[in-house]
């Protein structure tokens, strides 16, 4: 059977039609692991939304979609020849090229995750129809601003629960741009590194999210995200708090309690205690080795009180970040090292002590640390960071990234909506030196700050798209031809949304959209998040 393809005019906009078997993506011969399994994604979701299947590629198929790089596909290599602006790619960056009258399309990536991003930024310039599916032509080459596009799942809380969910989100962040995936190794879970037991004890320390793996099967969990965000070309990040220790640590060694730390942590300036700690580290560092990103945290959970630590950012912190820092870049030397001061405004850390660690390590940067992770918490009233002290991390002149809180904040059932919040998150991380800001990690809880990893994944890319183009881009992606009906819910369910007939029109919304998006839309489980924010309204049965 001849496959037909159109070019058919659109108003303004060409408009390439696709139907069954007509498409078939090429990739080279020395396709990646990332470029097979976003083909194998993109294949995929058209089938599941629009029922079509993708030709073989060897056979004739009328149109052709050539993913790769340069090194993998040949035929990449042939068509960058042509084009300038793809010699010139920043890093991670994309090229898509779709023009129907010459049988090719292309996504060119600079890198793995540029291949994963360039498709998964074409999946949502496609319009799926049942037996259709519609793409326009057209010719896009971006690149991120920033190198680091992290996210960092609070893994016990309601992520590690679900592997599977976990591992198909890790893949649809890449598609969103993101590339990397950071996590906490809480040593105080456990009695020891070779503890065989779950935690059965009540600690006090988010006893609401108990644990339920011995520190072995929680590694091997890591490694399978990591795995799974390594086979989409994404960097692994894990996050640790600078003197944790494990529950059986030495009772003379522990630390004078401190706000937000569990008392088994231990204490920097007794003798022995900083050789343990950078012990305990290392070998979680090489169980769960190769690490791109090593965020050393100084509280939340963290810290001592004793005379000696005090104040905790210049003294008791740093007896422990120097040499544990060093000791990782020893085992790792292509590891970055990122120093954080999340929490370090509260008085007993010393108030503004934060301040003094930071202009020590500008004036003499230790050839480990990378730079400076800085809060991104508004709300939050000790990790907040005002205009001058914004001022101040630019003036240091070091690199920096930012940790943003977006699950703490006015937390609630289903998909979070607040677009205030999300814009004051903008204008702060605008305000920093774009020539020092390297990117950064979300903080997510759960599942329902979805739409904030889109935004954030966004800014990464263009730290100056607005909020509503995000929004648009969203509801484009996850409700498809309703995308119009969705994106009004979205606002509806803002936590900004003042209307006196909120409620009312949440709920004729939330029927209109229930009863005319495609199955696909339901199948997805924001739907089941998006159903639970308009229950908070009693709009749902
Ligand atoms: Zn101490």
């Amino acid at each position: 059977m001849m496959a037909s393809v159109h070019a058919a005019e659109n108003s303004q906009d060409k408009v390439i039609e696709i139907h069954d078997a007509e498409l078939a993506v090429v990739l080279g011969a020395k396709a990646s692991p990332a470029e097979k399994r976003v083909a194998a994604l993109l294949a995929e979701r058209i089938k599941n939304r629009t029922g079509i299947a993708l030709a073989e590629p060897g056979g004739k198929a009328a149109l052709r979609l050539v993913i790769g790089t340069v090194a993998s596909n040949d035929k990449i290599k042939a068509f960058s020849a042509t084009r300038k602006d793809i010699a010139s790619l920043g890093t991670d960056g994309y090229c898509i090229s779709a023009d129907a009258r010459k049988g090719e399309l292309y996504v060119v990536g600079q890198s793995d995750s540029g291949v994963v991003a360039g498709v998964g930024r074409l999946m949502r310039e496609m319009r799926y129809k049942p037996g259709t599916l519609e793409l326009p032509a057209m010719q896009i080459t971006e690149a991120p601003q920033m190198p680091n596009r992290g996210m960092y799942l609070w893994a016990r809380k309601h992520y590690f629960n679900h592997p599977d969910r976990v591992d198909r989100y890790i893949e649809e962040l890449a598609l969103w741009g993101c590339n990397a995936v950071c996590l906490w190794f809480e040593m105080g879970l456990f009695k020891s590194f070779d503890d065989t037991e779950m935690q059965a004890e009540k600690t006090g320390f988010h006893d609401s999210h108990r644990n339920r793996l011995s520190p072995q099967q929680w590694l091997a969990l890591y490694r399978r995200f990591y795995k799974t965000a390594r086979r989409m070309g994404m960097k692994t990040g894990l996050g640790m708090c600078a003197n944790d220790a494990y529950r059986t640590s030495p009772e003379a060694l522990r630390i004078r309690p401190i706000i937000g730390c569990p008392n088994w942590y231990m204490c920097p300036s007794k003798p022995g205690a900083v050789e343990q700690m950078v012990a305990w580290q290392e070998e979680v560092f090489k169980a769960l080795a190769p690490i791109d990103i090593y965020n050393i945290f100084p509280a939340d959970a963290g810290g001592c009180s004793c005379k000696d630590c005090t104040p905790w950012p210049t003294r008791g912190l740093w007896k422990v970040a120097k040499p544990l820092g060093e000791r990782i870049r020893k085992i790792s030397p292509k590891t970055e090292i990122w120093l954080d001061t999340w929490h370090l405004n509260h008085p007993t850390f010393g108030g503004k002590d934060w301040k003094n660690l930071v202009a020590n390590l500008a004036k003499d940067a230790p050839a480990w640390m990378t730079g400076f992770e800085v809060g991104l918490a508004p709300h939050h009233k000790y990790a907040k960071m005002s205009a001058e002290d914004r001022k101040y991390y630019n003036q240091a002149k070091q690199p920096l990234t930012v940790f943003t809180e977006i699950s703490m904040f006015r937390n609630h059932p289903g998909m979070l909506v607040k677009k205030d919040y999300w814009k004051s998150l903008q204008d702060e991380l605008n305000d920093y030196d774009p020539k020092l800001m390297r990117g950064g990690w979300l903080y997510a809880e759960r599942w329902n700050t979805d739409i904030a990893m889109t935004l954030f994944n966004s800014w990464y890319w263009n730290p100056r798209k607005p909020v509503e183009a995000v929004l648009d881009d969203y509801a484009a992606f996850y409700f498809g031809p309703e995308a119009k009906t969705g994106r009004a819910l979205l606002d509806l369910l803002d936590d900004g949304c003042r209307d006196p007939q909120r409620k009312q029109k949440i709920r004729q919304t939330f029927e209109k959209l229930e009863s005319a998006v495609p199955d696909w839309v339901k199948k997805d489980w924001r739907w089941d998040e998006i159903k639970l924010n308009c229950s908070r309204f009693r709009v749902t049965e």
